[in-house]
């Protein structure tokens, strides 16, 4: 699947092919224009950087392949720092899905290719002088001219820091362990912790589908005691959602930025725009991306579809987060809410508010609500 490179020209390079990349640089093929998408990973199956959670949105607006999707989740349960007397939260809905996510990005770059995307695999991008593109792949150094770049290069953007566009700064890291497991005494899960000491700033969490079970934690780099790895393995030993499930001695591990500072202001310029979690298009609250990474590559398509269709790059200032961001208020501020959270005393003081009716509530209208990311269109 890997385009050879020389030095050429294209309407559109995109740099990187996480689901944002790939999302946007099929749907630009799809529509004729001559797409490059070049990822620095040899493998898209290698150095995976989510749990792949889908929300229902997600599922009822993009068609994801079905093979590639675990068991549907419809039960929630939060757990306090003593993990005792969880609150358990069923929806009468399908919430989420796991995705096997090698197998879907695998897909997703068929499906790329198979539109007309020219796949640069084991590619780096590694600067730009005017509307050249410097890439470093296989076959050495190359030179790229294009009409437009797109940023689809993850939290810790170089492509913004060479646009000048926005970049992200409020980070949180994550980390977990992935691995299969044989069958499930319960319901397929997804369980949170609120334990500072575990996941400061953010949640601890099991995802178990009866297929795979996903152990991790998130939070701010600098407040984890003894790092993020250790945080994890602690976390393994006592998490809860595992009866019955025996740990494999190899594990997959997976890990990354979060960006939570919500969608950046200034996201496009003449010469390209971004997506995804380059963007900051994260939930500042859940720390979902995956669904807004789908919704933005679309909208950018859009745009970059119009620039390239009448020849001006002013179609690009329609490409506007700061109007966007309005709608992460709430969700901006809860996040505030949830870093305050330092020591297990506080989550304990916050876990009595949400066992009464109250916090029930506002807990389902978070997990199960049909909110997402906002429909630019
Ligand atoms: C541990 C963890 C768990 C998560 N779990 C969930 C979840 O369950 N559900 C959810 O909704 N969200 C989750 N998220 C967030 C979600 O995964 C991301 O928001 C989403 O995957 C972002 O997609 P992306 O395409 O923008 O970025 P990425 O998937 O990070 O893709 C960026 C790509 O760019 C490539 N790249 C970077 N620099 C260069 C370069 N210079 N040249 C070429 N290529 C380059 C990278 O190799 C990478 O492939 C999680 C995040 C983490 C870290």
């Amino acid at each position: 699947m890997t385009a050879a490179l020389s030095s050429e020209t294209v309407d559109v390079l995109v740099v990187g092919a996480g689901l944002a990349g790939l999302h946007t640089a099929t749907v630009l093929a799809e529509r004729g224009h001559d797409v490059l998408l070049a990822e620095r990973r040899p493998h898209l199956a290698g150095a995976i950087r989510t749990t792949g959670i889908f929300v229902r949105k997600t599922l009822d607006d993009f068609p994801l392949p079905p093979d590639c999707l675990g068991p549907p989740i419809r039960r929630v349960v939060l757990y306090p720092p003593s993990l005792r007397r969880p609150v358990t939260l069923d929806s009468d809905r399908d919430e989420y899905r796991v995705g096997d996510m090698a197998p879907l990005y695998e897909g997703a770059a068929r499906a790329a290719v198979g539109a007309g995307v020219r796949l640069a695999l084991g590619t780096r991008y590694v600067g730009r002088r005017a509307d050249i593109y410097a890439l470093d792949g296989p076959a050495g150094p190359t030179r790229v001219r294009a009409r437009y770049v797109v940023g689809a290069d993850g939290a810790r953007s170089r492509v913004a820091r060479d646009l000048a566009l926005d970049r992200n700064e409020h980070l949180l890291v994550g980390g977990e362990e992935v691995f299969e497991v044989a069958g499930n005494d319960g319901p397929p899960a997804f369980h949170c912790v609120l334990d500072p000491t575990l996941a400061p700033g953010y949640l601890a969490w099991v995802v178990n589908d009866g297929r795979h079970a996903h152990v991790g934690v998130a939070g701010y780099a600098d407040r984890f005691p003894d790092g993020l790895r250790r945080a994890v393995q602690r976390f393994a030993a006592s998490a809860p959602g595992l009866t019955g499930t025996d740990r494999p001695e190899e594990v997959e591990r997976r890990g990354g930025p979060i960006p939570v500072g919500g969608l950046l202001r200034r996201i496009s310029c003449p010469r390209g725009l971004l997506v995804g979690d380059a963007a900051g298009a994260v939930s500042p609250l859940t720390a979902g991306g995956l669904d807004p990474c789908l919704r933005l590559s679309a909208l950018a398509a859009d745009v970059l579809d119009d620039a390239l269709r009448a020849g001006r790059a002013t179609a690009l200032e329609h490409y506007d987060g700061a109007a966007l961001r309005a709608s992460f208020r709430g969700r901006l501020a809860l996040r505030r809410g949830l870093a305050q959270v330092r020591t297990p005393a506080v989550a304990a003081a916050a876990f009595a508010a949400l066992r009464t009716p109250v916090g029930r509530a506002a807990a389902r209208r978070i997990l199960f609500g049909d909110r997402s990311f906002p429909d630019a269109a």
